[in-house]
């Protein structure tokens, strides 16, 4: 069973739908007009309920089967944020907003979404509940974990959940996942050295904070060498290293460390915390300063379940042919927070040859569009067959 033709015969108005989101992107939690569009459309498809508001800006749509006997509530989830990014695609539906882009696909997310609400709402060849679920700011401000704090999965009884992102690299339209951990959990420190600022010529009458920093860089890479085991996966990148002083001639009285780590399991992640904190205490007394560490924990590991990971290979299968086992991502992504509530499935859809994602001539490819809308509705039919 290849793409459903309903979604051949909509291609061009979801395209239009999608163009219109890019030419119009809003970041964070600022998806004012996206979540207006979202919602007037789930209405005008005759979903059973349109609720917005839910995590600030989020929306959440309910669509009944012809009957719902079996019980089974499916949520189905979409992004809709962009990015602070100025878009250089040179495209004539490019972003209207300077320093704001869809440079993430998330335009095709939410149309793709969209689409698929319209199709279940025409056809509700299904046995059960869909709740279609639109969240802002993926981008790095748990807009996710906003609407699942505001009750999002009780108050819907939603039991499993499922998301899709476009992967460019990947020939368009087709399918890649893999069960278990899958994204990275993604953290960030600061780390704040002080000792005795002074005169670099009189450096025994200083406690030399660029020292500390220096040491503190190189030490925690032993985190990734020395502490993990080699065969799990961490990341330690320090990215930021400010001194107190602009001066050739001052040793500054502090040192301000910015940087991210990246782990798969809650244990790694516990080990790199730790191990921060550790080898940054022992600098400081090592040197006579003083050190704060402040870790400051991101979305955790997005870990898709073992049976609905095989389900939606089944589906993406029937949908395009074939599924690939998809790499491990040191990237982060805010549907964690939706599978640590929910059992469920992330999976990646082909962008074709593209530009990366977050890259300012990233575009994502409309060809996409029937198959990543097949592969919803066919969760849907297949997961809570009609009666
Ligand atoms: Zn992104
Ligand atoms: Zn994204």
């Amino acid at each position: 069973m290849p793409v459903k033709n309903r979604f051949a015969e909509l291609q061009d108005e979801i395209t239009a739908w999608r163009r219109d989101l890019h030419e119009n992107p809003e970041i964070l939690f600022e998806t004012h007009r996206t979540s207006a569009i979202v919602a007037e459309k789930l209405e005008a498809f005759g979903c059973d309920e349109v609720v917005t508001g839910i995590g600030r800006t989020g929306v959440v749509g309910v669509i009944k089967g012809k009957t719902t006997g079996s019980g089974k509530v499916i949520g189905l989830r979409a992004d809709m944020d962009a990015l602070p990014i100025h878009e250089q695609t040179g495209l004539d539906y490019a972003s209207k907003t300077d320093g704001a882009m869809h440079a993430c696909g998330h335009d095709g997310h939410t149309a793709m979404l969209l689409g698929a609400a319209k199709y279940l709402s025409e056809t509700r060849n299904f046995d059960g509940t869909v709740v279609v679920i639109f969240q802002p700011a993926e981008e790095g401000g748990g807009g996710g974990k906003e609407m699942c704090d505001d009750g999002m999965m009780e108050r819907w009884g939603i039991q499993e959940v499922y998301g899709m992102h476009n992967w460019p690299g990947k020939p368009v339209g087709s399918f890649a996942i893999r069960s278990g951990p899958f994204f990275a959990a993604t953290d960030q420190f600061d780390i704040h050295f002080e000792g005795k600022g002074g005169h670099a010529a009189k450096p025994h009458e200083t406690i030399d904070t660029t020292v500390m920093g220096a040491q503190a860089v190189t030490a925690l890479q032993t985190i990734a060498s020395r502490n993990a085991d080699p065969i799990d996966q961490v990341v330690v990148s320090v990215t930021s290293f400010e001194t107190s002083s602009k001066a050739f001639n001052v040793i500054p009285q502090k040192v301000h460390l910015k940087g991210t780590v990246r782990t798969l399991s809650p244990e790694m992640r516990d080990l790199a915390e730790g191990r921060i904190k550790g080898i940054c205490d022992g600098i400081a007394a090592t040197f006579g300063g003083t050190v704060e560490v402040i870790y400051h924990r991101g979305y955790p590991v997005m870990v898709n379940s073992d049976e609905q990971t095989d389900f939606a290979v089944d589906v993406a299968k029937a949908v395009s042919g074939d599924c690939e086992e998809a790499p491990l991502v040191m990237g982060g992504e805010d549907f964690a927070f939706m599978l640590e509530e929910r059992p469920g499935a992330y999976i990646l859809v082909g962008n074709g040859d593209t530009a990366m994602v977050h890259h300012p001539e990233y575009n994502f490819n409309d060809e996409a569009i029937p198959a990543g809308c097949s592969w919803w509705a066919e969760i849907v039919e297949q997961r809570m067959p009609a009666a």
